[in-house]
C-alpha cells in the first residue's frame, strides 16, 4: 500500500493551524480587552450623564440669577414708587406687590441654593469620574497591548507551521495532496490517522482482526482507509 506517513505529517501540521485559529479567536487576552472597553464605556456614559446634569443645573442658576435680578428691580421701582404715593390704598397694593416679589424672589434663593450644592456634588463627580477614565484608558491600552502580543505569537506560530507545511507538501504527490484536501473538506476529524494497538486516531474505533489483515493486504498502490470513519490510515 501507498506510504502515507509524509501525509500524517501534512496532517498533523493542519490540525495544528487549525487548533491556532481556534486559539488566536479565543484568546484570554481578546476577553480581558472586551471587558476593560465596556467597563470604560460605561465610565464614559455615566460621565455624560453626569456632564448633562451639570450643564442643566448651571443653566437653571443662570435662569434664576436673571430672574432675581428682575426680582430686584421691581422692588426698587416699587419701593420708589411707595415714596411718592399719597393715597393709602394704593401704598398698600404697592407693599403688597414688593412682598410679592421678595417672597418670589426668597423662593429662587432657596432654589440656588439647593442647585449650588447639587453642582459641587456634581463637579466632584465629574472630576472622580475623569480619574477613572484617566485609569480605565490606561487598562484598555495595556490589553490591547496584551492582545497585540498575543496576536504576534500566533501569528509566529502560524508562520512558522505555514513554513513547516509548504516544505512537507512539496516533498508529497500532488494526486495523493489533492486526495487529502478532498477528503479533508468532507469532515471534522483528522483525514489521515495512524492506529495505536488496533484503534484509529481519527474515530477512535477499534478495527477488527479481519480489518486489519485486509488493509495489510492492499496493493502497493492502494491506499489504506478506516472501515470506520474513512479517513486514510497509516499502519
Ligand atoms: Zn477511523
Amino acid at each position: 500500500m501507498v506510504d502515507l506517513r509524509p501525509l500524517l505529517e501534512l496532517q498533523k501540521v493542519d490540525t495544528a493551524l487549525s487548533q491556532l485559529v481556534h486559539r488566536k479567536a479565543n484568546l484570554d487576552e481578546r476577553k480581558v480587552l472586551a471587558a476593560e472597553k465596556a467597563t470604560l464605556v460605561s465610565t464614559e456614559s455615566e460621565k455624560l450623564k453626569v456632564s448633562n446634569e451639570l450643564k442643566s443645573a448651571k443653566s437653571e442658576i443662570a435662569t434664576l440669577e436673571t430672574a432675581n435680578q428682575k426680582c430686584e428691580a421691581q422692588i426698587l421701582k416699587y419701593s420708589q414708587q411707595l415714596r411718592t404715593v399719597i393715597a393709602p390704598r394704593e401704598a398698600e397694593a404697592l407693599q403688597h406687590e414688593i412682598e410679592t416679589v421678595r417672597i418670589e424672589r426668597s423662593l429662587n434663593d432657596d432654589r440656588e441654593l439647593l442647585l449650588l450644592e447639587t453642582s459641587d456634588k456634581l463637579e466632584v463627580q465629574l472630576q472622580q469620574l475623569g480619574e477613572k477614565i484617566r485609569t480605565q484608558s490606561i487598562a484598555v491600552a495595556s490589553a490591547t497591548a496584551a492582545l497585540n502580543e498575543a496576536l504576534k505569537i500566533c501569528d509566529g506560530e502560524t508562520k512558522s507551521l505555514d513554513d513547516k507545511r509548504l516544505a512537507l507538501a512539496n516533498a508529497i504527490d500532488v494526486k495523493l495532496i489533492k486526495l487529502y484536501d478532498v477528503k479533508r473538506t468532507k469532515r471534522a476529524t483528522p483525514a489521515v490517522a495512524d492506529l495505536h494497538g488496533s484503534k484509529c486516531q481519527s474515530c477512535h474505533l477499534d478495527l477488527s482482526v479481519v480489518e486489519l489483515s485486509a488493509l495489510k493486504k492492499l496493493g502497493s498502490d492502494e491506499l489504506a482507509e478506516c472501515p470506520n470513519c474513512d479517513c486514510y490510515l497509516v499502519l
